[in-house]
């Protein structure tokens, strides 16, 4: 079983990235990538935790990019979580999630919202914050009645706790990885809600900028979308990713590795097995 996309507490996932791991493993799966949102942090306890387990944990992170004035999700995996080009595009993006989250925190504190980038940082426990932990905060408060609510009545554009958020360009995110030595997924092609036609746009423009895969199966995706990704992805000889996109347990409809096979008429993406830890290092 394989997984190639998933989060912890390095961003707004629940579990920690050893947690991840364990439940991973005891779930058979066997490959796992964790790609937490514009951050590489919780990659060295995966990695340690894996090695307990018999997974092979694929180095990954979920960058957020700008493409006309939307924001994709563009998954890197089988990064060098050292790069230089890699860490200084995360870094900048950490700086504009933290601006983010003031300026986010300020507009909700105008619809009753107390303290909010306080308790977000606490939740986020210093991993990125997100508009997740902002979520979380208004169900808490009694402002919405679930994470989906709070992003239909404050977090989504038009409402007022949005806040617009100029990510790195599409194209540059994709150097980034390609950089790093990894290999560059645009993330679940019907999670942004576009018509049929932005969305062929999007994946045109993503094998434009050199992207190498879609991911055609996540832990949402139905069997008619999974077969219009495959054709998307035939048409610009993109090949085919499947990610959960695991955040936490408590979303009992999605969990890590219950994600189907990609359709067989689309190359399937491999990324190739880490270094493996050394345990005779010298000292
Ligand atoms: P951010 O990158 O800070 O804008 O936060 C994006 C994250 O918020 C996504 O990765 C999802 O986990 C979550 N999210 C976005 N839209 C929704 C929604 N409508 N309902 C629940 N969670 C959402
Ligand atoms: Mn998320
Ligand atoms: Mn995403
Ligand atoms: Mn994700």
């Amino acid at each position: 079983m394989i997984d190639l996309h998933t989060h912890s507490t390095a961003s707004d996932g629940h579990l920690s990235p050893s947690a991840l791991v364990a439940r991973a493993a005891s779930r058979g799966v066997h490959r796992l990538a964790l790609t937490d949102h514009d951050t590489v942090a919780g990659i060295p306890e995966a990695r340690r935790t894996a090695a307990d387990h018999d997974i092979a944990l694929v180095a990954g992170a979920e960058i957020s990019a700008s493409w006309e004035r939307r924001t994709l999700h563009i998954v890197g995996l089988g990064l060098d979580i050292e790069d230089p080009t890699l860490t200084g595009g995360l870094n900048r993006q950490q700086a504009e999630r933290e601006t983010r989250a003031a300026d986010i925190a300020e507009r909700l504190a105008r619809i009753g919202l107390n303290n909010g980038l306080g308790r977000a940082r606490t939740s986020a426990g210093g991993g990125q914050i997100t508009r997740s932990h902002f979520a979380d905060l208004l169900v808490t408060d009694r402002l919405a009645r679930n994470r989906q609510d709070a992003f239909k009545r404050y977090l989504r554009p038009g409402r007022p706790g949005y806040r617009r958020t100029v990510w790195a360009e599409l194209a540059d995110v994709i150097d980034w990885i390609h950089a790093a030595g990894g290999t560059a997924v645009l993330a679940h092609p019907f999670g942004y809600g576009f018509s049929g036609a932005w969305r062929r746009r999007m994946v045109a423009a993503f094998a434009e900028a050199n992207g190498d895969a879609i991911e055609i199966c996540t832990g949402v995706s139905t069997v008619e979308q999974e077969s219009q990704s495959a054709r998307d992805a035939r048409r610009h000889d993109l090949f085919g990713s499947k990610g959960s996109d695991f955040h936490s347990p408590e979303q009992f409809w999605l969990d890590v590795g219950r994600v189907r096979a990609v359709p067989h008429n689309v190359v399937p993406l491999a990324i190739a097995d880490p270094a493996p830890l050394s345990n005779d290092a010298p000292a």
